[in-house]
């Protein structure tokens, strides 16, 4: 059988190399001139650092599968995503632990008294909460919601943070203790040669043919089936309306040796435009020594317009309301799953969408076995 996928990043090339393993062949398309997807990445021309072209990736993640899965395709090194943040003129350690408290309130507290003080600044009011400005309120407290999150959240999503989920905070950490790992899964690492290595290692079996800076909408061939990692909104035309995304703009520049000290550091204040610098170097800190110019880009987030490239799917609730009329659409359509971050309009990570990726390759099997495959 001949199967078509769109999309050659995580999502796709998990599906195409099953696929093409059960004997099948696959035609995997991709717009782009690369492979990975936004998890690409690529030797800077003038620096030679390696860089990560749609926004910093630290892979982490607890599921042993995926973590095995991962590490067929390439070497991982250890890496710990440590963040600073800088706001209202000093630098602190994110997500918030014992160190940002000590440090933001001048105190010296314990784990113990940290917790306690924290809770007293926490209002407890709030017991089911349902905002993001609610989750903070009820997690930190007023002085660290603002001096953090406020400004920040206002930048990134373009909106109040009353108006946000409060899943969107519930992603981060709050500890009592000295650890600044930005992450809690037990396993985190960067691959060793970049992201587009394991990508391409993925996709090198028999069968599989790669089909770079080609649509989907292009193709006149036919297909058994079609597996869409692309936009759900864009398959049908956007007939229903455009799903809501925040895009992102990167301003690249260069410095001599050592820019910022660390990987990332993230602004806080509402009155600077930018959310974050990321230097790449430090993303691969077994090879920085060997660069002499460092490469940083300021990160802008802005509402995606036609064109650009969609990041983070806002999903408010209208938004939630037009993607289950999307989905009602895709479930009627034969011989077309739609997967990945773009295809279910969700915030993934990238070891969730391996994960699904492979749970969707369990199903493949068990429907093919059957004799359909829909
Ligand atoms: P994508 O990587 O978006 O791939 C979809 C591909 O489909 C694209 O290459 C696109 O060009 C192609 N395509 C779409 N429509 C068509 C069409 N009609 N025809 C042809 N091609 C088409 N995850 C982490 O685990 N750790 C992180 O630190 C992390 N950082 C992130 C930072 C940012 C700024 C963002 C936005 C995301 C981050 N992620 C992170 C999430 C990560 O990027 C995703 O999990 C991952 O990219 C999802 O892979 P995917 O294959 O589903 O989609
Ligand atoms: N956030 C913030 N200040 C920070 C870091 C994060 O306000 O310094 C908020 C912001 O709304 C962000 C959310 O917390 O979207 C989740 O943070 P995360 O680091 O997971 O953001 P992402 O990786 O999605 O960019």
């Amino acid at each position: 059988m001949v199967f078509c996928v769109v999309g050659a990043g995580f999502s796709g090339a998990v599906i195409a190399r099953h696929l093409a393993e059960r004997g099948h062949k696959v035609v995997v398309v991709d717009e782009r001139p690369h492979l990975g997807g936004n998890c690409h990445t690529e030797r800077d021309a003038q620096t030679g650092v390696m860089v990560h072209r749609y926004g910093p990736h630290i892979f982490h993640t607890a599921d042993e599968r995926t973590w095995a899965y991962v590490q067929r395709f390439g070497t991982f090194r250890p890496y710990i995503n440590r963040v600073k943040a800088i706001s209202g003129g000093r630098v602190y350690t994110l997500p918030v632990n014992l160190l940002t408290i000590n440090q933001f309130f001048g105190t010296t507290l314990g784990p113990k008294d940290a917790l306690a003080f924290i809770q007293a600044k926490a209002d407890r009011s709030i017991t089911d909460p349902q905002s993001f400005e609610e989750q903070a309120l009820s997690m930190i407290g007023p002085e660290l919601y603002r001096a953090f999150f406020y400004g920040y959240t206002r930048k990134q999503w373009g909106l109040e943070p009353t108006e946000l989920p409060a899943s969107i905070l519930k992603r981060l950490p709050l500890r009592f203790n000295y650890d600044d790992n930005y992450f809690n899964h037990p396993y985190q690492g960067m691959p060793e040669n970049g992201y587009t290595a394991i990508v391409e290692n993925i996709l090198a079996v028999d069968g599989v043919e790669v089909r770079l800076g080609c649509s989907f909408e292009s193709l006149t061939d036919t297909f058994e089936h079609v597996f869409y990692t692309g936009p759900i909104d864009r398959y049908f035309g956007f007939r229903l309306g455009r799903l809501g995304y925040r895009t992102l703009d990167f301003e690249r520049f260069v410095d001599d040796g050592d820019h910022q000290g660390t990987a990332v550091i993230n602004y806080c204040d509402e009155q600077v435009p930018y959310t974050r610098i990321s230097e790449h170097k430090h993303f691969a800190p077994w090879e920085q020594d060997q660069f002499s110019k460092t490469v940083c880009f300021r990160e802008y987030s802005r509402l995606a317009g036609e064109g650009d490239v969609p990041y983070y799917p806002i999903r408010l609730v209208h938004e939630k309301r037009m993607l289950d009329s999307y989905i009602a659409l895709a479930r009627e359509e034969k011989a077309v799953s739609f997967l990945g971050r773009l295809g279910t309009y969700r915030y993934l990570d990238m070891d969730v969408t391996i994960k699904e990726a492979l749970a969707a390759c369990d199903l493949i099997d068990t429907q093919l076995a059957a004799g359909t495959c829909d």
